[in-house]
């Protein structure tokens, strides 16, 4: 089934078409609506008469994420605060969160994308419908939410956590769908077995999986377990949120919601388009956002578009799997967590040397943090000579590290010159997972 045929396989010439005019549109309203935009054109001697077709968009500036958090919290808002009916934050680079604002359009336009998702995965107003992103600040929740109330599935907001509880409504129900990280759908799985819920008890057919990287040997272990079809689910705060790519049935690739975000790969060095099919970075502009659209937002993240028609009949273009990240930023339970974010905190405790180290593995299907930092020499030998005092430490360490990361790390504290030290390039992160 397919949600929105008109949109999602439109010929290809009308959606290039539709994309010019709303990109004219969307850069006429950026220039009047936010100054950083204004300026940023005027700069480059732009006037958004200049941009006509889609092809116009290369003399377009980027957005990195570096602007979104100069101009925190509401900088690049271009609607009236009267307008945003939401708001949403994800994890920054260092301190300050990007901040999203929605206007009711916005979330209209993103809960129909989220149905389209939802649709091409085979769910249906049949489904009993289990959205196991954590629901907050972060899009996944309310965002998976509203797309499985618009298709008019019974929709089950079980959030994450208390995951015994869950899996006891799952089988109870008869929860048909399940959208959560992948890594959660595996910890379930493990739940289940612990608790002796076996997959012939439970009626899981299908799982929208995202808001973190995961391999086709995950998939096959996800869907032996729960005994599912589970489909890629992409998307991200400062585009949207999750549905921003799906996949269909075919599952080779994720098709963009083209008619709402206009997809380039570029290369992350020369930022010159790649030629078609090869891996870069991808770029997204909003076509039709309101409350903060952007304009080539520099995503990060690797991939790259897929040539060809799919036999689904959707004929809106469809990315690889994400193959990387052109920054150092890791998804730790879903969460994004930057190596500069443990540094900062390093930075403000006197006893340390700026030398640290993430360790990231996956135990038992779950996410494991262990930041190693080392004493100062001086402190070593001088004022921390009892486990009393170094427990002190750690916990103090530990508390400030979960209240910039949003996660709990355990702390390691190690003894001058015994971490190791890179010989080139400077690393802070061991990541045991091999997840891309
Ligand atoms: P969200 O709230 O949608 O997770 P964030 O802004 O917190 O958005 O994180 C977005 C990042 O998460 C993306 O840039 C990408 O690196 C990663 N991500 C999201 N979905 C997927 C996916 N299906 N596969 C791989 N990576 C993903
Ligand atoms: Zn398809």
């Amino acid at each position: 089934m397919i949600w929105n045929p008109n949109k999602e396989c439109m010929p290809r010439e009308q959606m290039r078409l539709l994309q010019g005019k709303r990109l004219h549109k969307i850069v006429e309203y950026v220039y009047h609506n936010v100054p950083f935009y204004r300026n940023k054109l005027q700069e480059m001697d732009i006037s958004p008469e200049d941009i006509q077709t889609i092809d116009d968009i290369v003399k377009l500036p980027f957005t990195t994420k570096k602007d979104l958090r100069d101009n925190y919290p509401f900088g690049l808002q271009a609607a009236p605060q009267s307008e945003i009916i939401r708001i949403h934050a994800s994890s920054g680079t260092t301190g300050n969160p990007t901040i999203v604002g929605y206007t009711r359009k916005d979330i209209s336009i993103w809960s129909e994308c989220m149905a389209r998702s939802l649709t091409s995965y085979g769910v249906t107003s049949d489904d009993i419908f289990s959205v196991s992103y954590g629901y907050g600040l972060f899009t996944g929740g309310l965002g998976a939410h509203n797309g499985v109330e618009m298709i008019g599935a019974s929709v089950v907001p079980a959030s994450t956590g208390n995951t015994e509880k869950h899996a006891r409504l799952i089988r109870d129900l008869g929860i048909t769908g399940i959208a959560c990280t992948p890594s959660y759908a595996l910890y379930l799985a493990e739940t289940m077995d612990r608790m002796g819920i076996s997959k012939d008890e439970i009626k899981l057919r299908v799982g929208a999986f995202g808001a973190e990287p995961w391999t086709e040997n995950m998939r096959t272990e996800i869907q032996d377990r729960l005994g599912l079809k589970g489909f890629n689910l992409y998307g991200l705060s400062e585009i949207m949120g999750p549905s921003v790519s799906y996949e269909c049935d075919e599952q080779h690739g994720s098709h963009i919601n083209e008619d709402h975000f206009f997809p380039e790969v570029i290369d992350p060095v020369t930022l010159e388009p790649v030629p078609a099919g090869q891996t870069g970075e991808l770029v997204f502009t909003t076509l039709t956002k309101e409350g903060m659209p952007v304009i080539r937002y520099r995503t990060r993240d690797l991939c790259s578009l897929l040539p060809g028609e799919c036999p689904c009949g959707r004929t809106n273009v469809r990315m690889s799997a994400i193959q990387g990240r052109t920054d150092d930023m890791l998804i730790i339970r879903g969460i994004n967590v930057f190596p500069s974010q443990v540094e900062s905190v390093v930075l403000t405790m006197k006893e340390f040397a700026p030398v640290y180290m993430l360790i990231v593995d996956r135990v038992n299907n779950l996410d494991t943090l262990v930041v190693q930092v080392e004493l100062r020499p001086d402190v070593f030998n001088a004022t921390l000579d009892t486990p009393a005092a170094i427990d002190e430490l750690e916990k103090r360490f530990a508390d400030k590290l979960r209240s910039v990361l949003s996660i709990n790390a355990k702390v390691q504290i190690k003894a001058p010159g015994t971490i190791e030290r890179s010989q080139g390039k400077s690393s802070h992160v061991i990541d045991k997972r091999k997840l891309y």
